[in-house]
């Protein structure tokens, strides 16, 4: 049962903290939520700026947990450690779809949050880091426009005197700023999202109808538009690398030359790599910057792309790892609600 957001000033209070999401965040976690008519799920990673008590979530990490390498597993852990350290980032919080029904948390997701808010809040007061939750609907049928409806929240816990005893959720005003450049982690990290689900039942066929005359691919395109960089050609070539990669044939180039025609303004842009949020100090990611900037217009191929240096999906027990270390993981993943045989997780080893 979904319980609607309580606004502030309805409480008589201040909203707590101010909350920073970036573009590219929500661009990766909206074009996420549409890839599937299940849940998704993912995490965020940004900063906590004490001095003007500014949450900023700068990255999405779209959630995928059916790795069985463990030692695939522990390489992935080793690196989400070295971006966050490099990048001074911590976990800020956890996203997840309603794919078909509004963006309002249920009791589940209520209980998950106050969880997650009791985790990452640190030792003391003064190592205190917030966390927020993110709900994405992209298919609520009842809303006008055509865009996703995402909802930030933050749950109060209750006091002996309320009436409440999970806490009371409350709707989080964020604002976005819009982005001038588009790195080559999220370019990854969108394409990896793909690859990952391409072969479910549950993702959406985007050739298909959504809502009267409007296909799945047209719908995904009104929704991703304010979350694109603001440069024409940018925009463009990303468009086509998108649709392409969801709906093949409806680009008019293959997926490769459209990679190939991104990647090569992104670079033409100087932002290539320089901006990145990895790591240039990162192995992996050297070895996979190396390796496309080898790549010329001809030999390069959307398989070609190592797969074994992906940072932008990550397993739950590398979230587990880095980021919760000895805290109660266990329980916090199972009140995400992740079910066991679609999301097959594996202990650390
Ligand atoms: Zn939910």
């Amino acid at each position: 049962m979904p319980l609607e957001c309580t606004d502030w000033s309805y409480i008589n209070k201040v909203q707590p903290f101010h909350v920073n999401i970036s573009a590219n965040a929500k661009l990766l976690l909206d074009f996420h939520c549409h890839l599937m008519s299940s849940e998704v799920v993912g995490y965020l990673a940004g900063n906590w700026d004490f001095s003007t008590q500014t949450l900023t979530v700068k990255n999405a990490y779209p959630f995928r947990s059916r790795l069985h390498d463990a030692e695939l597993t522990s390489l992935i852990e080793e690196e989400i450690r070295n971006t966050f350290t490099a990048k001074n980032m911590v976990l800020v919080g956890w996203y997840h779809s309603h794919p078909e029904t509004i963006a309002t948390p249920t009791l589940r997701d209520i209980e998950a949050q106050l969880d997650y808010e009791v985790q990452i809040k640190g030792p003391t007061v003064e190592s205190y880091i917030p966390c927020v939750g993110i709900i994405c609907s992209p298919y609520d049928k009842d809303k006008s426009t055509l865009d996703s409806t995402i909802t930030c929240y933050w749950v109060l816990p209750s006091f002996e005197n309320e009436i409440h005893d999970y806490g009371r959720p409350m709707n989080m005003h964020f604002t976005t700023k819009p982005e001038k450049s588009l790195t080559l982690d999220i370019v990854m990290a969108l394409k990896k999202c793909v690859d990952f689900n391409k072969y479910d039942p549950d993702i959406i066929n985007f050739k298909d109808k959504y809502k009267n005359n409007v296909t799945y691919l047209e719908k995904l395109k009104i929704s991703l538009m304010d979350k694109f960089p603001k440069d024409d050609t940018i925009h463009r070539f990303l468009w086509n690398f998108l649709s392409e990669i969801v709906c093949i044939g409806s680009s008019g180039d293959t997926a490769k030359n459209n990679l190939q025609n991104l990647i090569a303004v992104i670079s033409s842009r100087q932002l290539l790599l320089s901006t990145s949020s990895f790591s240039t100090s990162n192995p992996l990611i050297e070895h996979l910057e190396s390796y496309l900037q080898s790549c010329n217009a001809n030999k390069l191929t959307l398989e070609d792309v190592p797969t074994t240096s992906d940072c932008s999906n990550i397993t739950s027990a590398s979230i587990a790892s880095s980021l919760f270390n000895d805290l109660d993981f266990s329980k916090a993943m199972s009140l995400i609600g992740l079910s066991p045989s679609r999301y097959q997780t594996d202990p650390l080893k």
